[in-house]
């Protein structure tokens, strides 16, 4: 057994534990990644980036068959064989040497194995080979464990061998049939690009899909799912399930039955944190971590957490955010540094409580950040919704023949800024950073309007938005405008 000593212990080296480590080393201190798979996490290997990149080439086949013109050209179908290979690419055939070498580079020192917390600012290590290492912190320990797919008590669902989203994302060949369990951002994504390989797609999802969008979100992607020939089953659930010789069969609380090659569940997720010694200081594991905005765990005054395993917006983006703000805060609480902890101060994650950005990378793409309609009005704010139909923007009808979109703004009325903005449409991932800098500036809708959008750009669905609210609110923003 060896012991050794840092300023701070991060445990767990995805996109999160990386970033946290980052910031705290060029804070001065000095760190240690714990690491039991591959440095880089789920995102890199089993996540955004292969998931991304099996729905990219169908993405692009697709917008230049909507351009006359272009359309033409392109008469061929899908290379299947040649998305995994760029899937393959992406993941670096799932080795994590080069992320091994920024770490290096970086100056933090890398654990291989599985990190426990073994007391105050302790963890021990159990490397591959069964030997130990414990570590202490000077300053503090942070969990960056993420999560995983969490797998539902449905009757012969395990025992049915059942694909998650790794199986899903990292699949070397397309099965001819596949059932999907879920009706969220994993299930719809992973329809759309197995449908686009051909497989039969069948999704069952107890509610409606994207149940915490706007409902058009779901609804315009249930739609565009059942052209692509996948067979959508809302508000029904799965009662059981069995594995034959030939595949599985769902049975489903309608009375009927769906036979596929696969089955994917993807119906959630849980946090890595059953074994990682929580108990030891306290803590319940298998429990999310709850923290507060610095990212210090409740009760504790040396326990970090970020990115998945708190709860708090299970995003790549989100984890890192976190990250920068606890590895920063940390650097500064050790060395005595004023510490910048109120709303919107350099160390605290204070987006994530209205002003998380997502994509979701369907067909139509939906981009969306801060609240809906619907989670504003619990909150409390007296909400105006305005919609447009991206259609009819002349940047959107240039960029694709029939081009369908929609976009909803919901706002303020009190302060008159915008609280949340959703868009469903062909490329509307790229409007999305406008949308967010409007929500977390919280810029007057008056202002606003003097961000005047590029003709003909998709983005001139903010003039048409802010008009639409002019037009239709008690409070005139601006004359009505010739569309
Ligand atoms: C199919 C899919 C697609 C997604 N697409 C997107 C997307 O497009 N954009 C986006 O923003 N987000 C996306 N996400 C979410 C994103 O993947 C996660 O939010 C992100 O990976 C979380 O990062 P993390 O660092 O918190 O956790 P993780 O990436 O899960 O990293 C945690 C690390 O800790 C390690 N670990 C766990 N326990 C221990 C232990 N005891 N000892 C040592 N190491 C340990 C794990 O091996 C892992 O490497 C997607 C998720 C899924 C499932």
């Amino acid at each position: 057994m060896t012991t050794k000593e840092y300023d701070l212990i991060v445990l767990g080296a995805g996109a999160t534990g990386e970033n946290l480590a980052d910031r705290a080393v060029q804070g001065g201190l000095s760190a240690v990644l714990i690491e039991n798979e591959l440095v880089g996490g789920e995102c890199s290997y089993w996540a955004c980036m292969p998931s991304k990149a099996l729905l990219r080439s169908a993405q692009a086949l697709r917008a230049a068959q909507n351009v006359s013109g272009a359309s033409q050209a392109v008469t061929g179908k899908l290379d299947v064989g040649a998305v995994l290979a760029r899937r393959d690419s992406f993941t670096s055939n799932w080795s994590d040497a080069g992320q091994v070498r920024w770490v290096q580079g970086a100056g933090i020192s890398l654990l291989r194995g599985s990190g426990r917390i073994t007391g105050r600012k302790q963890v021990t290590v159990t490397a591959w080979n069964g030997t130990t290492t414990i570590v202490t912190a000077r300053h503090a320990v942070a969990i960056a464990t993420g999560s995983a797919a969490l797998i539902p008590n449905i009757p012969g669902l395990r025992e049915s061998k059942p694909w998650t989203s790794r199986e899903a994302t990292s699949a070397k060949n397309v099965p001819p049939s596949l059932a999907i369990i879920g009706g969220g951002v994993v299930a719809v994504e992973m329809a759309t690009a197995y449908a686009g390989f051909g497989s039969v797609v069948t999704l069952i999802s107890r509610g409606k899909l994207l149940g915490n969008m706007e409902p058009f979100a779901g609804e315009m992607v249930s739609t565009s799912l059942a052209n692509d020939g996948v067979h959508v089953v809302t508000n029904t659930e799965t009662t059981n399930v069995s594995r034959s010789a030939d595949g599985v069969v769902l049975t489903l609380n309608n009375g009927t039955t769906v036979s596929a090659s696969e089955v994917l569940v993807a119906t959630g997720r849980t946090p890595n944190t059953s074994d990682i010694g929580l108990e030891t200081i306290g803590l319940t594991p298998g429990a999310w971590l709850e923290t507060d905005d610095t990212m210090l765990v409740q009760g504790s005054d040396w326990l970090y957490a970020a990115g998945d395993v708190t709860h708090r917006a299970l995003l790549t983006h989100s984890g890192k955010y976190q990250a920068r703000a606890a590895g920063d805060v940390i650097a500064a609480r050790a060395s005595g540094s004023p510490v910048s902890d109120l709303p919107w101060g350099a160390h605290v994650a204070t987006a994530d409580h209205e002003a998380v950005p997502q994509v979701t990378f369907t067909t139509p793409e939906i981009a969306s950040v801060g609240l809906t309609s619907t989670a504003a009005r619990a909150a409390g704010y007296h909400v105006r919704a305005v919609d447009y139909e991206i259609g009819y923007v002349a940047g959107a009808s240039v960029k694709e023949d029939g081009y369908r979109g929609t976009a909803r703004m919901v706002v303020d009325e009190s302060r008159q800024v915008v609280l949340g903005v959703t868009f469903v449409g062909p490329d509307v991932s790229e409007l999305l950073h406008a949308a967010t800098v409007a929500i977390v500036g919280e810029i007057p809708l008056d202002r606003l309007w003097h961000a005047v959008p590029a003709y003909p750009t998709v983005n001139e669905i903010w003039l048409r938005l802010l008009e639409t609210y002019g037009r239709e609110s008690a409070l005139p923003l601006r004359p009505a405008a010739a569309a």
